[in-house]
């Protein structure tokens, strides 16, 4: 084929697959450009999931008749000139580009008017074709509509899902952008229907009125200043974790990013607080100088590069944990919904009352929401250890605390307990380590035995003395007091080590790596279900308890204690 210049249609067509892949694409940059104008109060309307209809009226600054032509222009903007202007880009959009493109895939009209004018301008540019601007009657800001989006772009129209999943997904974009740019009313409405109408308002009020106020009102609130860098937010504590990230909304100078690292400090913070595949509920927002930060790495403008990443990761892996160590994380035993709450005057006397399964319940929810009041008394979430202590069934340590009673999993207590004090006390020092009279042989594969040499350091830092003894066994010297003094088998413990050594060695962060084995030995080493506790042993189990950091949950994630309030007492007992 002979090359060609390809004419402007076809190169804004082409563009236009990375900046318009899907209806909220379209939400998302006309509504972009709105805030950029400065508007202070936007509105959506969106029918048929935005591929027959999206309207977006905006009371921003304007445009007049003979700038339409350019508005619509690829490579045409007013927020920058010069490759230097985009250190310090403050605008949500810069590239010139959504416009065009948008025209290039549908039916575009524009109708837009500045204050200082009597009268505005309407252009239409239909499926790449634009006709002369005209002049028009209109209020001063700027109302867009798309119409017919990706008509004659089967290709595009294919991958588009249900009107009801495309609205979602505009209803989300709108959330973000909303959550991040608190000083601008925004309206959507999608069929005639209203699905978000949020007043111009401070940031807090503006995050309760996006996430809803019950669920913020019971979010941390996380807070840091450091080095020309700062972050606000608020997160979810472990249980109002997800299995998806879509309650994750990371904001970067206004601007919702999508930011993989980010997303891991986030992870990182609750690092053993909530089961590895959940995503923790959070809305952050980070202030970055702009000449700190490239935004000019993705047509969509959704991923950033930043000068100093690890900074930034480092920022937010300790917000987050700051926020989470000053909480009371304990879980509220009626998350769970376990019993189904009845109210007391609908109880039947005989037979079997309305006795939901054991899924959620919304009036359970309600119930948990009322029950954990924000402001809470200094001595919430410490056991005196005077208090009583019963055991039951050699498994579960029950006692009560200020507001309720506490139903704590021995061995998960016991393994957390543990595993926050070696991990405390290696940071400092290697752990006190116990030698072997006689070595201990122990089997292994050629590959766990080179791997185990890799690892030398690391495990003498554990307390560990291991060298090859024979192409299929190590010895073992000597290991972490705390195996023997628990009277864990060496022989198995190793075995398993051995197993994981390639895996352990294969991971990009050693600290990661201690970490596992550090848990594996806590895991070992703790108490066990069926293990009958004396009284001694219990009363430092939960003195223990009290000292260590994070002790709501086991290393695994899983938790330790679980609350049963007062007030759901009373409420189960039908005395409320
Ligand atoms: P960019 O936002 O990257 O500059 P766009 O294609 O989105 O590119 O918009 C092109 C230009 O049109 C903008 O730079 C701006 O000057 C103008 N414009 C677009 N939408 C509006 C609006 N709602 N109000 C005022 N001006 C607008
Ligand atoms: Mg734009």
């Amino acid at each position: 084929m002979p090359i060609t210049q390809l004419p402007a249609v076809v190169i804004n067509q082409i563009a236009a697959g990375e900046v318009v892949e899907r209806p909220a694409s379209v939400v998302k940059e006309v509504l972009e450009n709105a805030i950029d104008a400065g508007a202070s109060r936007v509105e959506i309307l969106i029918e048929g999931g935005g591929v027959d209809l999206i309207e977006v009226i905006d009371d921003g600054c304007g445009m007049s008749e003979d700038e339409l032509p350019l508005a619509i222009a690829s490579h045409a903007t007013s927020k920058v000139s010069a490759l230097e202007d985009l250190e310090h880009v403050a605008t949500m959009g810069f590239r010139g580009e959504a416009l065009a493109s948008i025209g290039s895939v549908a039916r575009l009209e524009i109708r837009s008017r500045t204050a200082e004018r009597d009268s505005g301008g309407l252009i239409v540019v239909d499926h790449g074709v634009a006709e002369p601007p005209q002049p028009a009657a209109c209020p001063p800001g700027t109302r867009v509509r798309v119409s017919g989006l990706f008509e004659r772009v089967p290709a595009r129209r294919k991958f588009l899902k249900s009107a009801q999943a495309e609205t979602n997904r505009i209803r989300r974009v709108t959330r973000d952008i909303a959550a991040a740019n608190p000083e601008v009313a925004i309206v959507l409405a999608s069929n005639g229907r209203t699905l978000l109408d949020l007043p111009a308002s401070d940031p807090r009020s503006r995050l309760e009125a996006v996430l809803g106020t019950e669920l913020a009102e019971h979010m941390l609130e996380v807070s840091v200043q450091r080095d020309g860098i700062g972050l606000w937010g608020l997160i979810g504590r472990p249980e109002l974790a997800r299995p998806t990230a879509q309650h994750q909304i990371v904001c970067l100078n206004g601007r919702p990013i999508v930011d993989r690292s980010l997303r891991y400090a986030v992870r990182e913070a609750f690092r053993g607080l909530m089961e590895p595949s959940r995503h923790p509920t959070a809305a952050l927002f980070l202030s970055v100088p702009p000449d700190r930060v490239d935004v000019n790495v993705h047509p969509a403008k959704s991923e950033v590069r930043f000068r100093d990443d690890r900074l930034v990761f480092s920022i937010v892996k300790r917000g987050v944990e700051e926020a989470l160590r000053g909480a009371d994380i304990v879980p509220r035993f009626e998350t769970s919904g376990m019993v189904p709450p009845v109210a007391p005057r609908e109880r039947p006397l005989f037979g079997h009352s309305d006795t939901r399964s054991a899924g959620f319940d919304a009036a359970a929810a309600r119930g948990v929401m009322a029950s954990s009041p924000p402001q809470r008394t200094a001595e919430v979430g410490t056991i005196q250890t005077a208090r009583p202590v019963l055991q039951i069934h050699r498994m579960f340590l029950v006692t009560e605390d200020a507001e309720g009673m506490l139903i704590i999993d021995q061995h998960a207590l016991h393994e957390r307990v543990m595993f926050e004090r070696m991990l405390e006390r290696i940071g400092e020092a290697t752990l006190p380590s116990q030698r072997l009279l006689i070595p201990e042989m122990v089997e292994a594969s050629p590959e766990a035995i080179e791997a185990m040499g890799s690892l030398g350091e690391m495990l003498g830092r554990l307390g560990f003395d291991v060298s090859p003894a024979g192409p299929a066994t190590v010895a073992v010297h000597a290991v972490p007091s705390l195996l023997t003094e628990r009277h864990v088998g060496i022989v198995a413990f190793m075995s398993d080590l051995l197993e994981r050594a390639a895996e352990l060695r294969d991971m990009t962060d050693q600290e990661t790596a201690l970490r596992d084995v550090l848990d594996m030995m806590a895991c070992k080493a703790a108490i066990k279900a069926g293990e009958q506790l004396s009284e001694r042993e219990l009363a430092d189990l939960l003195s223990m308890r009290e000292t260590v950091e994070r002790s709501s949950n086991c290393p695994h994630g899983r938790p330790t204690t679980l609350r049963l309030s007062i007030e759901e007492l009373e409420r189960r007992f039908a005395r409320r």
